[in-house]
């Protein structure tokens, strides 16, 4: 049975990086896998086709009334399928439009049971403000939601809001929460924060990673890590969290925290880390 997941985050947070990893680890241990950008910006998949264009999704109806799916799909690293759904022409309408528009073209060709796929992979720019962005998780189109975020503030105030959409469709048979994806762990302090947070919001991290200069490498020569270093200690990290993908077969509604808890979150993170810096105390007394 396909299993789709939607994998969404702030911007530049990480989402396409380790998405695309995913996908990349996914096909390495036999599963035909389909990676689906749903980013206006169009370069989710860049890093599978050594950073050459595919048409988008919207482009490709802008320019003619009836498209095959065929011309919208292109195989990357392995095979791996590669779509972007595409955005609308800059400052015109929403930018989700991209994501139901494609969603709804492969749903009448019937596109993921002719391609047999095990595996689909949105990576979804924003936080569910946009009613276009919310569409894997309400219409039920992915199964499970994981949420790549940092430890820094706006990242877990995007994460927050993500549980607050996921919360609010989980009654009208909206996708769940898989768990959390901490991107960029490198200081003690930052995984700390991150534990912290999902445990007051009832989730999980499902894998820290480590900000990488082999991640660095591997974007500059238009490749995944698990492409261009197989063999790194940040490729097993990616295969690591795919295996936990594979494996992974609960999601829950999380409890995302009211705006002013959040902040007062984050201000005991603040005196904690300053007291810290000052030698007041080890970092064990935070928490
Ligand atoms: P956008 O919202 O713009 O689509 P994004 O969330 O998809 O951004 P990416 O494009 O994946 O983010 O990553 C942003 C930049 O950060 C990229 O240059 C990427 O190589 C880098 N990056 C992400 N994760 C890591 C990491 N673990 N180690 C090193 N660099 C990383
Ligand atoms: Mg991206």
């Amino acid at each position: 049975k396909i299993k789709q997941i939607a994998i969404y985050g702030k911007g530049g947070i990480g989402k396409s990086t380790t998405t695309s990893n995913i996908s990349a680890a996914l096909s390495n241990a036999g599963y035909k896998v389909m990676q689906f950008g749903c980013d206006p910006k169009s370069d989710s998949t860049d890093t599978l086709r050594g950073g050459k264009y595919i048409p988008t999704v919207l482009d490709t109806l802008r320019e003619k009334n009836a498209v095959k799916a065929h011309e919208v799909i292109h195989q990357g690293f392995n095979g791996i399928y590669c779509v972007e759904a595409g955005g609308p022409a800059p400052g015109v309408g929403c930018a989700g439009r991209g994501i139901i528009t494609a969603v709804q073209l492969f749903k009448q060709q019937r596109v993921f049971e002719e391609l047999d796929l095990d595996y689909v992979i949105y990576d979804v720019l924003g936080d569910v403000v946009c009613g276009g962005f919310a569409v894997p998780i309400r219409e039920g189109i992915a199964e499970h939601v994981f949420t790549v975020s940092s430890a820094d503030f706006m990242a877990v105030y995007a994460a927050n809001n993500l549980f607050k959409g996921i919360k609010k469709y989980s009654n009208a048979g909206g996708a769940l929460l898989g768990g959390v994806i901490a991107n960029s762990i490198n200081a003690p302090y930052a995984k700390e924060i991150i534990d912290d947070f999902v445990e007051k919001t009832n989730t999980k991290v499902v894998e820290y990673i480590p900000r990488s200069v082999t991640v660095t490498q591997s974007e500059l020569q238009g490749k995944t890590t698990i492409e261009a270093a197989p063999d790194s200690e940040q490729a097993k990290i990616y295969t690591s969290l795919a295996e936990k993908i594979i494996n992974h077969t609960e999601s829950r509604v999380p409890s995302p925290l009211e705006v002013e808890e959040l902040r007062e979150w984050a201000s005991k993170w603040a005196d904690h880390l300053l007291a810290f810096e000052t030698g007041e105390v080890g970092l064990n007394a935070v928490g």
